[in-house]
């Protein structure tokens, strides 16, 4: 018979969702003009004398001008309470959110949200409400207020228990209770464990949760909740087939239930009394309760009580064998039965999809802080490279730097190399080999334009002797004072070698004979002048010199040399100390 019951649930629920609300406070009355003092009245009366909770709220109404912008925010708060227990949900919704967004008061706008929560279940916008659920959640870390952290995490467990999310809503009504101060009352907390128990049929009418909050909500201090657990305890003992305990229940609640004017506790009565009385047999009297429910039914709405009073109906009407009367009430129970499990389907996928979209975003989330590191690391990848690119661009001009300094270097030694290969390493003139090499090759230049030339041979006098009297190192100065008084006498484009020991050759270009004879015979007036000093020694020297000319041997160093080498001899022969001119040409210069 579980279905039979299913759709009472509901409407107990929101009835708790609706007493919940309340701000609990314990304090004496005070002078009513104070408006701290009101709105602190208006909160203890708000569960506990409904009627004169609405002429304070009026009262504090009427100062609305003179109160400070906190006391206004309070006063709000108040008003969409009242708006919210007279079932005008919208206006209620529009009045929390503008508390939550604009009255930069935290501790109004937490109780706002848990408000805000409650009455959008009971507008039964259960994405809202869920959505909310998942904000509010998320503060819970932040909310230090005891009080407003119990009314936060109570209507967390409710809008949980809703969604028939039973064991989140079990915790969070423990939560609830672990958070009330010590001395506090636990009547709300404890009431909503209850509920959350009940919501998932975990509840028994023994049950010790039930019990301990009829501790926590004695009907004195807070009747709200107690006949909320009353009824509670009620539709368990229907549902155990205890209809005989239910009446007597119901008549001890009543004066209560009349005394509080609250609607859907009145309809909860009727209902339970309805349902119990058919259980009994006593089936006029049950018919009697359940059209009274029925006359206060409005058509179109998931009436909760509607469908069970038409449920007590049909089963009167069939059993009494009024078959046509027992399938209306059953097509009128069967549309709002349905009704109802669809609200519960709904309610249930609302929560799935506000999951599944807070599972998406943090999926999102997670999906850009990867996408982050990926391009951390690849900014840092590229730092990486452009460092080492930058390394390499610096080892890579290092090396050239390196290459390019020892090529200079490398070509610098070979140039000094090829330039001592070219020279005598005593006189620093250019040596046989490369004096012949640069000879021959002038005289072909000067072949081919018909420029003359004079080859000249100087040999010295008797150098064996220098040496053998002063030694090898003053033959040497000898040497080298000699190219030195020669030089004087030659032209840059002349060309002087030293042909071998004390012999050497110069090709003086673009001359003639009497030039080439005048130039030798100045050299060879110098070379005797020189006196040459080495060791505190000085010594004087003569030469003789041989020329050659290219008028009469031509062009060709052979001839040239042989001319020049013969001319040389007979200087000698001749008795040193003089020039002599090339072949044929008898006359001493
Ligand atoms: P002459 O008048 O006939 O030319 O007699 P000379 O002594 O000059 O000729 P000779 O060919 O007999 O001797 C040449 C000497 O030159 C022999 C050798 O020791 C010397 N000589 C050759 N090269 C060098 C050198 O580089 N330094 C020194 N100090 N002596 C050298
Ligand atoms: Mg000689
Ligand atoms: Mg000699």
């Amino acid at each position: 018979m579980d279905w039979l019951f299913s759709g009472i649930r509901t409407r107990l629920a929101w009835v708790g969702l609706a007493a919940g609300l309340c701000w609990q406070a314990g304090f004496a009355a005070v002078p009513a003009a104070d408006p701290d003092a009101l709105i602190r009245q208006i909160y203890q009366l708000q569960v506990t004398d409904h009627a004169r909770s609405l002429q304070v709220l009026a009262q504090l109404n009427q100062q609305a001008a003179s109160l400070t912008p906190a006391q206004q925010w309070q006063m709000r708060y108040l008003n969409a309470w009242e708006v919210m227990y007279q079932g005008d949900y919208a206006k209620s919704e529009s009045l929390l959110d503008d508390i939550i967004r604009h009255s930069g008061d935290p501790l109004l706008a937490d109780r706002a949200s848990a408000m805000l929560l409650s009455q959008l279940g009971a507008a039964r916008h259960y994405t809202e409400a869920f959505e909310l659920a998942n904000r509010v959640a998320a503060r819970l870390p932040q909310v230090t207020d005891a009080k407003v952290r119990r009314l936060l995490l109570s209507n967390l467990s409710q809008v949980m228990g809703s969604a028939g999310q039973t064991d989140l809503a079990v915790r969070y009504a423990r939560m609830a209770i672990a958070a009330v101060p010590a001395g506090e009352s636990q009547c709300y907390p404890a009431s909503i464990l209850v509920e959350a128990l009940y919501y998932g049929k975990r509840l028994k009418s023994d049950s010790p949760e039930l019990r301990q909050a009829f501790d926590d909500c004695p009907a004195a201090k807070a009747p709200l909740y107690n006949t909320n657990l009353y009824f509670m305890l009620a539709e368990e003992l229907l549902r155990e087939g205890q209809p005989r305990q239910v009446l007597a229940l119901l008549d001890r609640i009543q004066p209560s239930v009349d005394a509080n004017g609250y609607v859907p506790a009145q309809r909860s009565a009727q209902v339970d009394r309805a349902t119990a009385l058919a259980a009994i047999g006593q089936d006029d009297d049950a018919k009697r309760m359940a059209l009274a429910v029925v006359a206060q039914g409005k058509s179109g709405d998931i009436d909760a009580w509607l469908k069970d009073a038409y449920q007590v109906l049909y089963r009167i009407e069939k059993k009494q064998g009024n078959a046509a009367a027992a399938l209306d009430y059953y097509e009128k129970f069967a549309a709002l039965d349905k009704a109802y499990l669809d609200d519960v389907h709904a309610r249930a996928m609302a929560y799935e999809t506000v999951q599944q979209h807070v599972l998406a975003q943090n999926l999102e989330t997670e999906r850009l802080g990867q996408q982050n590191a990926e391009l951390l690391v690849q900014q840092k990848l590229a730092a990486k490279t452009a460092e080492a690119s930058r390394l390499y661009l610096l080892l890579l001009l290092m090396a050239l730097g390196f290459a390019a300094m020892w090529m200079y270097r490398l070509k610098r030694s070979q140039l000094r190399f090829e330039r001592l290969s070219r020279l005598d390493g005593l006189t620093a003139i250019y040596n046989r080999q490369h004096f012949m090499g640069e000879a021959e090759r002038m005289l072909q230049q000067l072949a081919k334009r018909n420029g003359a030339a004079c080859l000249a041979f100087i040999d010295l006098d008797h150098f064996k002797r220098i040496n053998d009297t002063h030694g090898h190192a003053m033959g040497d100065e000898v040497l080298r004072c000699m190219v030195a008084a020669c030089k004087q006498h030659l032209r840059a484009v002349d060309l002087f070698g030293r042909l071998g020991g004390e012999e050497f050759g110069i090709l003086l270009v673009d001359c003639s004979r009497e030039q080439g004879i005048a130039i030798a015979e100045r050299m060879r007036v110098t070379i005797e002048a020189t006196v040459v000093e080495f060791d505190d020694v000085a010594v004087t020297a003569s030469t003789s010199i041989g020329l050659a000319f290219t008028d009469a041997a031509g062009h060709d160093l052979r001839r040239l040399c042989a001319d020049a080498d013969a001319a040389l001899y007979r200087a000698k022969h001749d008795g040193r100390n003089r020039v002599m001119a090339g072949v044929g040409d008898l006359e001493p210069a």
